[in-house]
């Protein structure tokens, strides 16, 4: 499939189900009297901005530099060549085996989801390229069931790394995924985060570069496995990363939490990751990093 057919998707991921998100509390009410089609406010200044401006700019706040929500499809567009990206595993859909049921049933969320954001499960992989150098890339999207790890996920994304194995391309996966694994699956979606570590761990020996790409938020499973694996571990400035929601950790250690724990620079300044990358360098910064890594 190539980028221009993927749906757009703009609406931000609903959260307030997340058992890790979803407790945090909203910074910023929803202002009375601004139509909410043409203005949108940022979360972190609190500004209220127009909405096409932060489309043209990379959904990052033209007032404070905010990285705002942005989809799969939008994450491709920016980090691939023109026309270059190449679906991989397009076909692989969700299974209910459990035949889950929360506050609906899974196989219906499934459905619903699916039309919402035009992605089939929460992550996109395929292969492209990166200012001329080919490479292995995947894309989880928090807006689809938080962007949580079940089997679908798994699979493309164990997939996607045996592939850059065999082809012996630069891996680039780029996670926002807030849910971890995705309880809708059970075990099932706990598996997964062993088998594409595993994948991860054979790519490794094989002599690949991974080059793993944090963004807001990614927790759980995924910060647990996969997005935390990289060679080199990039994030974009100000994104939630951790396992437990700082709420959580808060409840269960009763301390009070360090500033700015848990986001980008704080996991920069504690050794977690290698660098803060803004998303309109984090193109440039790949290639140069495939070319550093002479790959
Ligand atoms: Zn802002």
């Amino acid at each position: 499939m190539a980028t221009g057919e993927l749906k757009e998707n703009r609406d931000q991921p609903d959260n307030s189900d997340d058992p890790l998100l979803g407790d945090e509390p909203k910074k910023h009410r929803a202002k009375r009297g601004v139509p909410s089609g043409l203005w949108l406010r940022c979360d972190d200044c609190g500004e209220t901005v127009f909405r096409k401006t932060v489309a043209e700019n990379m959904s990052v706040c033209p007032v404070c530099g905010y990285h705002m929500y942005l989809s799969a499809a939008d994450r491709i567009r920016y980090l691939l060549d023109e026309g270059t990206f190449e679906e991989w595993d397009g076909n692989l859909m969700p299974a209910d085996p459990l035949e889950f049921f929360d506050k609906k049933a899974y196989a219906e969320r499934v459905v619903s989801e699916q039309k919402r954001t035009g992605l089939r499960d929460a992550a996109l992989t395929g292969t492209g390229m990166i200012r001329a150098r080919r490479v292995a890339v995947g894309v989880t999207d928090s807006a689809f069931i938080m962007g949580s790890m079940g089997s679908v996920v798994g699979e493309r994304l164990a997939r996607l790394i045996e592939r850059a194995t065999e082809q012996d391309l630069p891996l680039v996966i780029v996670s926002g995924s807030g849910g971890g694994a995705r309880m809708h699956e059970g075990i099932l979606s706990l598996m997964q985060m062993a088998k594409v570590s595993a994948a991860l761990a054979r790519y490794d020996e094989a002599g690949g570069l991974f080059i793993s790409v944090l963004t807001n938020p990614t927790m759980g499973g995924v910060a647990a496995s996969f997005a935390s694996l990289g060679d080199l571990v990039f994030a974009e400035p100000k994104a939630l990363i951790g396992f437990a929601g700082p709420r959580t950790i808060k409840a269960t250690i009763r301390l009070e939490l360090p500033e700015g724990f848990q986001r980008s620079e704080f996991l920069l300044a504690h050794g977690y990751i290698d660098r803060i990358v803004k998303r309109a360098d984090m193109k440039s910064e790949i290639a140069r990093t495939i070319d550093y890594c002479g790959k």
